[in-house]
């Protein structure tokens, strides 16, 4: 069974009420959004929907057991995307509002957002700020036509955008609050361990997760999420043979390019490698240790619906893509690969953030770089990451080939 991440968010947890409210407006917004899909129009990338809810609900709105605005983004062009990224309506809703139940991930990034799994661990819940939200709208027509055209590519899929205004108590003070929201792929597998993670940047500033050794070989839950300067420092390489990683390095550039276009800096590319040695001895530790009773009890599905297939390069493998030697072999690892966090605009602050840091160092070291160059950089550091096997590894009987 695999490690669970987050702590659950059910009645009573500080930001319960939060959390059923996002997932009130998800489940009335997008299910009201069913008719028949007609091909969309510019008006559609700007169209807003307001829902009121409160405890006796109207016509229009089901009563809620709190009272609260929602603000539901391009409901159409979403409904469009997730219908693209081969999810299924019904699926959808069931997911992430069969039970009002959530999980919080443990360390929220130092932006301040709030990460929430949806249930069954497909979805994500990001909160943004509302710079982020601005940025998306203004190119959401731009991120729809990326992803039409790119059916392999590794920019995270959204699929709604999402505000809940709400009243919050503050030092004894109540203030109606706006929280914007996203909603996106989970990169993950929800039943496969992820056994080591790293977050990409191309940038050697401050990028370096300080590891508890001891306690990585012996807790299972424990899996920070590594930096450059580890994945540097373990000499750590994306093991993909030539058509791999032809496939990938292509890819990886249209989608920066597109980031470099919109103004973007700051985000990352996330890998999570799943070892399929390392998980089939801990099975047999697992099946030793417990017995059959105390075993875990595997959840039921709940998935309701048939989603369409759709394929993706770098999702054929159990969700992820195989690792692969120089000759194209696969490898025991399997990848989950996606860019994340594109919604930084490279604003005044961050033009400062990049004056004050240059004064001091290399301009090659620091995180704040104008989008161009922040492109460059991240993709040459990934280029240069990209390598099917270590010499020494070689399986010898290849080794004197011409
Ligand atoms: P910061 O701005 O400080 O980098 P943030 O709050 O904007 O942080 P992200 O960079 O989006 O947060 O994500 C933080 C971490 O959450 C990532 O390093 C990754 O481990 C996890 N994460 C984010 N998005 C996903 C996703 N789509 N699938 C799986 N994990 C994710
Ligand atoms: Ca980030
Ligand atoms: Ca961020």
């Amino acid at each position: 069974d695999r490690v669970l991440i987050g702590n659950k968010v059910s009645e009573g947890h500080v930001n319960f009420i939060i959390a059923y409210n996002m997932l009130t407006g998800i489940r009335v917004a997008v299910s009201r959004c069913s008719g028949i899909m007609k091909p969309l129009t510019p008006a559609d990338f700007r169209f807003t929907k307001k829902l009121a809810f409160d405890y006796h609900g109207n016509e229009l709105t089901p009563s809620s057991q709190y009272a609260f605005k929602f603000k539901d983004y391009c409901p159409e062009v979403f409904r469009e995307l997730r219908a693209l990224f081969g999810l299924d309506p019904a699926d959808y809703l069931v997911s992430l509002t069969s039970k009002y139940i959530l999980s919080e991930l443990n360390s929220p990034g130092k932006s301040g957002s709030f990460f929430y799994y949806s249930r069954d661990y497909k979805y994500i819940i990001k909160t943004i700020h509302h710079c982020e939200h601005i940025h998306l709208r203004k190119h959401i027509q731009e991120y729809y036509n990326h992803v039409k055209d790119n059916p392999n590519t590794l920019i995270c899929q959204f699929y709604g955008l999402h505000r809940v205004k709400m009243p919050i108590s503050f030092q004894n003070k109540i203030k109606h609050r706006k929280i914007y929201f996203l909603v996106m792929n989970n990169l993950f597998p929800p039943n496969l361990d992820i056994h080591t993670t790293y977050d990409l940047k191309g940038s050697t500033w401050g990028r370096f997760t300080s590891l508890d050794k001891e306690r990585l070989a012996k807790d299972r839950a424990y899996r920070p999420v590594m930096k450059d300067l580890n994945w540097l420092e373990e000499g750590q390489k994306i093991k993909f043979g030539p058509l791999k990683k032809k496939t990938f390095l292509t890819q990886l550039k249209k989608d920066v390019e597109l980031l470099a276009k919109l103004n973007t800096m700051d985000y990352s590319l996330l890998i999570g490698i799943h070892d399929i040695n390392k998980a089939r001895e801990d099975d047999l530790q697992l099946a030793d240790t417990a017995s059959i009773d105390e075993q875990p009890q595997t959840q039921a599905p709940i998935r309701s619906g048939t989603a369409t297939v759709v394929r993706h390069f770098f999702r054929e493998f159990e969700g992820g893509i195989r690792a692969s030697d120089q000759f194209n072999n696969d490898v025991d690892l399997i990848y989950y690969v996606g860019i994340i966090d594109f919604l930084t605009n490279y604003s005044v602050l961050k033009k400062l953030e990049t004056f004050w840091r240059s004064l001091r160092h290399d301009t090659k070291l620091v995180s704040a770089i104008p989008p161009r160059d922040y492109a460059n950089r991240f993709y040459e550091f990934i280029e240069g990451s990209v390598d099917p096997l270590p010499q020494n590894k070689k399986p010898s009987s290849y080794k004197d080939d011409p």
